[in-house]
């Protein structure tokens, strides 16, 4: 899924195509992606594209001001929002088919894997599409008459962004609860564009437990969490994010951050750190890989392996 570092990547890539870009149609082919008004003037259709923001693992493309319409993109497992050219046969093919196959079988449908999930596809004005494309269609767009009413709605229910988070700001909201530093981490409302990679990577990096309670970190811990997630943040969007099954930015590249990861996906191999067997175990519903050596068990939490649960 992606994740605060591929989002940005996804944001960095499409810029420079396509603001200052008019969006001269759209082609909506499955209505249920949108929650909203699928309008022409609810897809920014006539207007140009001025600004894409993100908070978390959250898109908005801005066509204007606060007070005029604005769009939001959550990727969700398998979403791309990925400009393409005017000629693009997969493209053609889904504009020449406006209604995507529904219930029909692929096969009945005649369209290709590829051209059946291409959902939503804005034309610019050099011909160029913006396209969000999503397999599994856990994403969506989210349409709103004003920005301001996106922010209101949607970005007000996120904690602030993993990227500007301000140490006192993160310290108090962790300090509020005593659920496992993971899954508090992972939570949104607490703090956004964390997920399962990110979380890992960085708990590893502090040598900090999964299972530690949210509340036993000092001030002084969560300013040293906080600079880490910075800089390990700033090195996965350098390296244009982590690429797992099929996640690419704006542009249909693939990032490396995948490359380097310390634990994320390491379960049973060799700690890159002090060459322990990494431990796999789940903490709130989410498989997790720990160093036990790097990142002791807090005091309480017994042996790692016992909290081991079931997922779901
Ligand atoms: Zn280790």
């Amino acid at each position: 899924m992606p994740e605060l570092p591929e989002v940005q990547s996804v944001c960095a890539s499409l810029a420079p195509r396509i603001l200052g870009r008019e969006i001269r149609s759209v082609a909506v082919r499955r209505t249920e992606v949108v929650v909203g008004s699928t309008t022409p003037e609810a897809m920014l259709v006539g207007r140009r594209f001025t600004a894409i923001r993100r908070h978390g693992k959250q898109i908005a493309l801005l066509a204007g001001d606060d007070a005029l319409p604005a769009i939001c993109v959550h990727l969700g497992m398998t979403g791309s929002l990925c400009h393409r050219p005017a000629d693009d046969p997969a493209v053609r093919a889904a504009i020449a088919s406006p209604r995507g196959g529904r219930s029909k079988s692929v096969k009945d449908s005649g369209e290709s894997m590829e051209v059946r999930h291409l959902h939503a596809l804005w034309q610019l004005d050099d011909g160029t599409w913006l396209v969000f494309r999503d397999p599994r269609r856990f994403g969506g767009l989210w349409t709103y008459p004003t920005f301001a009413d996106l922010i209101l709605e949607r970005w007000g229910e996120l904690g602030p962004d993993a990227l500007t988070a301000r140490p006192a700001e993160l310290f108090a909201r962790l300090g509020a609860t005593g659920r496992p530093l993971k899954a508090a981490l992972l939570d949104q409302g607490l703090l956004a564009g964390l997920g399962n990679i990110y979380v890992d990577e960085l708990l590893h990096e502090r040598r900090l437990h999964p299972l530690t309670p949210a509340n036993a970190l000092s001030a002084s811990d969560v300013k040293g969490l906080v600079g880490s997630m910075r800089r390990l943040l700033a090195r996965a969007i350098r390296a244009g994010g982590s690429s797992l099954r099929d996640y690419v930015d704006g542009e249909g590249k693939s990032g490396s951050f995948q490359l380097t990861h310390r634990v994320y996906g390491r379960g049973g191999e060799h700690c890159r750190r002090c060459r322990t067997t990494l431990q796999t175990l789940t903490v709130g519903g989410r498989t997790t890989v720990a160093c036990p050596k790097c990142q002791p068990g807090p005091a309480g939490a017994g042996n790692p392996n016992g909290s081991k649960q079931r997922r779901r």
